[in-house]
């Protein structure tokens, strides 16, 4: 029969924060930068600590065995927040942190006996458990099952060092002892994969979203396009613009003016789009901007007004201005036009614009 015996368990729930104490460590050692790491080694590290200093486990005998978790708690609860790009500590952080130890103490402070001193401290340190599965489960975008599962777990611990305040029997609170132990190995394991998973899931979200863009103007690369158009079957509003004589932008103020001149144009051109319409740059310095819905009949006014703000605010370089015009092909697609036919014909318009002398609007 296997031996559940509490000193095993705390062996083994020592070797279990140990072991993600050291993962965290060595992820932290090869992405420095990354201090989320650092602060999730350093919870369980000193949860590690607290597994063999503290016999009195499900039993808060010692403020400092309270302190001791609750600090372990707020490390892993920064850590989440850095993650986040969020500020490690927070006022309302600090103030559940001191509440596990001020109950500890208020309540010895006033002569309550061992058990209800110790069902003070139980009952905030679950609070504060509980308020990093809440911040776990409410904040970061996107919300993702990961996530969930993590609040999940955070929450286990919050329940499960409670148990021992259960009225059972005095020859039943080791087994409680027993579950809380269970429920440690299985959280940290848990969490650990967890947090490695939503780091993995993050990597992947990046690399999609750089796979999409245009890493110049950071507007939609010619696959965003395809990927934001998919599915997409009703009217639409296709503007293609071309910047005029680029190439002596480059010839005259050299390559890094014409990036500059590439970058403000999107950003101007991003600013006048329409909520759900679409902006990309297909390569070079050719844009396609469409628009969807009710803002479709407006596609001709867009482009317009599009020409207007590029050919009246020269784009700043250097102390001076560099004077831009764009010419616009404008083509509308219905429900049966095929994405590349509706593109051609609004190439076909750019082209009229073009051959019409530049900076100005022609529709298909
Ligand atoms: P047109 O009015 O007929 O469109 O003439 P144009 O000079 O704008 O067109 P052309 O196709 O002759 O030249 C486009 C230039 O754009 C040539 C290329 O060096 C430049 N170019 C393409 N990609 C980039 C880029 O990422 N950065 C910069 N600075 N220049 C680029
Ligand atoms: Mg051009
Ligand atoms: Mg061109």
């Amino acid at each position: 029969m296997m031996d559940l015996s509490i000193p095993t368990l705390q062996f083994t729930d020592f070797v279990v924060f140990a072991i993600s104490a050291v993962v965290f460590f060595v992820c932290w050692l090869l992405q420095p930068m990354k201090r989320h790491f650092l602060l999730f080694s350093a919870s369980f590290a000193l949860c590690a600590g607290l597994s063999v200093w503290f016999v009195d486990f499900g039993y808060y005998g010692s403020v400092w065995s309270t302190v001791g978790w609750v600090l372990a708690s707020s490390l892993f609860w920064s850590g989440f927040r850095v993650f986040d790009g969020r500020s490690p500590v927070t006022l309302a952080m600090v103030l559940f942190g001191l509440l596990p130890a001020g109950a500890h103490l208020t309540a010895a402070a006033v002569g309550l006996a061992g058990d209800q001193v110790n069902m003070a401290s139980t009952l905030a340190y679950a609070m504060h458990e509980a308020a990093v599965a809440r911040y776990v489960y409410t904040a970061g975008v996107p919300r993702s099952p990961t996530r969930k599962l993590a609040a999940f777990a955070l929450l286990m611990i919050a329940v499960a060092i409670c148990l021992p305040l259960l009225p059972i029997p005095a020859e039943q609170a080791p087994q409680m002892v027993i579950v809380i132990f269970i429920v440690d190995h299985i959280t940290t394991i848990l969490l650990t994969t967890l947090i490695l998973a939503l780091e993995a899931e993050r990597a992947y979200l990046a690399m999609e979203h750089q796979a999409r863009t245009d890493p110049l103007t950071k507007v939609l690369n010619r696959e965003g396009l395809s990927q934001a158009l998919k599915g997409h079957c009703g009217h639409a509003g296709f503007i293609l613009a071309d910047l005029d004589h680029f190439k002596s932008i480059n010839d005259r103020f050299g390559h890094a003016a014409g990036d500059e001149v590439l970058r403000e144009f999107a950003e101007r051109a991003a600013a006048l789009m329409p909520e759900g319409g679409h902006i990309a740059r297909l390569g070079g310095e050719e844009f396609v901007l469409v628009v969807t819905g009710r803002e479709v009949p407006a596609t001709v006014c867009l482009a317009e007004a599009l020409r207007l703000i590029v050919q009246r605010l020269p784009i700043p370089w250097n102390g001076g201005a560099i004077g831009v015009t764009v010419s616009l092909g404008v083509a509308l697609s219905n429900s049966r036009s095929e994405l590349l036919t509706v593109l051609e014909r609004a190439d076909g318009a750019l082209y009229a614009a073009k051959q019409a002398g530049r900076n100005r609007v022609r529709v298909a």
